[in-house]
């Protein structure tokens, strides 16, 4: 089945993915004191980052529930690393990207929880900016340092680079199954 997830996270516009055992990913609860410096402008403004999606611990126990991770990755190039509208357009595309793993993958596993990159992207406006609730919690995703997790480190020992060359940017997602 690990081939055939592959497969479909890649056909779902990813550039690389890879299987990894829940015991490879690495964990911190520091994330969530990243995460609360705000340097991405996006916490407590979504409902899919913190502090809305809950405590780190309990968060990193539910990941620790599951025995596998379908580690993926999308690279898009930008204009250089000032192009800030090229970056939020790349971040909407993965968005789009983990979207379509979502729906490959979902009807393969029992259960699953799928984590992917910083800031839902799903409304122009996150509904939490309105006091509304969130207008699709069916699809709506949380990050993956929301839950903890080191996506540098993690990534490190794979085939998925975090780094891919000048003037690109790179996301990462991951269905927990
Ligand atoms: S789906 Fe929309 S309302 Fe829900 S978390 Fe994402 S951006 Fe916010």
């Amino acid at each position: 089945m690990h081939h055939e997830l592959i497969a479909l996270a890649l056909q779902s516009g990813a550039k690389k993915a890879a299987v990894i055992g829940t015991k490879d990913i690495v964990l911190s609860a520091s994330f969530r004191d990243i995460c609360r410096k705000n340097n991405c402008g996006m916490f407590g403004r979504c409902w899919m980052c913190p502090p809305d999606i809950g405590d780190i611990d309990a968060l990193m126990d539910e990941l620790r529930s599951y025995s596998h991770g379908l580690l993926y990755q999308t690279i898009y190039e930008i204009e250089d690393s000032f192009d800030i509208e090229g970056m939020s357009d790349a971040s909407i595309s993965h968005a789009l990207v983990s979207q379509r793993v979502n729906d490959a993958v979902n009807p393969l596993l029992d259960r699953c929880l799928h984590l992917s990159c910083g800031g839902c992207h799903l409304c122009p406006r996150c509904a939490k900016l309105d006091d509304e609730p969130c207008r699709m919690p069916d699809k709506a995703l949380p990050p993956m340092e929301g839950y903890g997790i080191d996506v540098y480190q993690t990534s490190k020992p794979t085939e998925l680079k975090y780094i891919n060359g000048q003037n690109t940017v790179t996301f990462f997602g991951i269905v927990l199954f």
